[in-house]
C-alpha cells in the first residue's frame, strides 16, 4: 500500500465508490473525467511508476490488463476504449501510485498519443 491519495482509496481509508473491486485491485471514476468514460484502475499494492515495478509484479500487471478488461466490460465500452499508464510526471503522472486509465465514449485521435 502507499501512503498517495489512491493508496488510501484503494485500503478504503479515503470512502469512495468502488466500480470494480477484487482481491488486488478497484477501479473508480477520475475526478477529472477526460472523456465521458473515464475509469481509474488502481492496484491495492502501489508501485509507484510503471518502472518501478520489478518480475515480482507481473502476476499483477498481468491482472490490472484482465481487470480492465472486465470493467470496460461491465461499463459496456468492450468494443471501444483505450488504456493509458502515464509513466513520471514529464508524461503528466500526477500520482505515484500506479493506475490504468480506461477511456472511452469519444472518438481518439489515430496513434499512440491520448488526446
Ligand atoms: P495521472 O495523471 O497520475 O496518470 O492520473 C491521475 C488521475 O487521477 C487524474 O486523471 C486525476 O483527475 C485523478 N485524480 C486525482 N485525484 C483524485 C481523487 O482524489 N479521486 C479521483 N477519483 N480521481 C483523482
Amino acid at each position: 500500500m502507499s501512503d498517495t491519495i489512491f493508496g488510501k482509496i484503494a485500503s478504503g481509508e479515503i470512502p469512495s465508490e468502488f466500480l470494480y473491486e477484487d482481491d488486488h485491485c478497484v477501479a473508480i471514476n477520475d475526478i477529472n473525467p477526460q472523456a465521458p468514460v473515464h475509469v481509474l484502475v488502481i492496484p491495492k499494492r502501489g508501485i509507484p511508476r510503471l518502472v518501478d515495478a520489478q518480475e515480482d509484479d507481473r502476476d499483477l500487471l498481468g491482472h490490472l490488463l484482465l481487470a480492465a478488461g472486465k470493467v470496460a466490460e461491465q461499463l459496456g465500452v468492450q468494443e471501444a476504449f483505450r488504456l493509458v499508464i502515464n509513466n513520471g510526471s514529464g508524461a503528466g503522472q500526477t500520482v505515484f501510485h500506479l493506475h490504468l486509465h480506461i477511456l472511452a465514449g469519444r472518438a481518439f485521435a489515430e496513434g499512440h498519443m491520448a488526446g
